[in-house]
């Protein structure tokens, strides 16, 4: 794969790209929720998870009224589990959004606008502060819930990324490494990131598949060295 460098022509590509997906796929309309709050806790559920399992749980929340931090931080942790079983992991998870109830309920009185007026640097180093709460989430919580521009890295945009050869810095990039190619080439736009990650995902789901990716009708295919080398599984 030919390595590309991380600098002016990046700033030219990424662009590229984001046009590119935009006119093939439309505007994807993330994230799936009708509020801030089922966009956390969708956010939290959908850890190791695929997303039809969270909206089973999402709804069974909603069926038992369970749809507030103060209901979710005052259920028994054992009967939460139960009601989010479908999302896997559910104990843990049941943890998990305790943890980030009794964090807003007790910080902020339950007030997400009083969480979210901060910068999007201290509001990610706070939610990182939070049990369960990793850098994917933390970023899907910053774009989708706060509007906040912090570009999401997961293993989807990840592929694309590695296909297309750019290369981010240090021996053994890290979720850091791979989230400063878009935020350091980027304006800092939320609008811009929550959609850029949608194509991405969208993409990796339909197109750049993990096997076999549909090179050929791809609409990257003359941006992307592994469009021509073919992909090693
Ligand atoms: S050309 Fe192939 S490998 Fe490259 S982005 Fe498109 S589908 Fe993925």
């Amino acid at each position: 794969m030919t390595a590309r460098p991380r600098s002016d022509t990046l700033r030219d590509l990424l662009p590229r790209v984001y046009r590119r997906l935009y006119d093939s796929y439309g505007p994807q309309g993330w994230w799936p929720g009708e509020s801030r709050f089922e966009i956390i806790v969708g956010a939290i559920l959908t850890q190791s998870t695929a997303w039809v399992n969270v909206e089973k749980a999402l709804a069974s929340l909603r069926a038992a009224e369970c749809w507030s931090f103060y209901a979710i931080a005052s259920l028994p942790q054992d009967e939460l589990a139960l009601v989010i079983r479908s999302s896997g992991y559910y104990n843990a998870k049941a943890r998990k959004l305790q943890a980030f109830a009794h964090h807003v309920i007790e910080n902020y009185g339950g007030d997400l606008d009083r969480m979210f007026d901060s910068d999007a640097g201290r509001l990610r180093t706070e939610l990182l502060s939070i049990h369960g709460i990793g850098e994917e989430t933390a970023d899907d919580i910053l774009v989708y819930a706060a509007e906040m521009p912090s570009f999401v890295m997961d293993t989807y945009t990840r592929r694309i990324v590695d296909r297309l050869g750019i290369v981010p810095s240090g021996r053994n990039p890290g979720y850091g490494a791979y989230q400063a190619l878009f935020q350091d080439n980027l304006p800092a736009d939320a609008p811009l990131f929550n959609e850029f990650h949608a194509l991405l995902d969208h993409h990796a789901k339909y197109t750049c598949t993990k096997r076999a990716p549909l090179c050929g009708g791809c609409c990257l295919a003359d941006l992307c060295p592994t469009a021509e080398q073919g992909v090693r599984n």
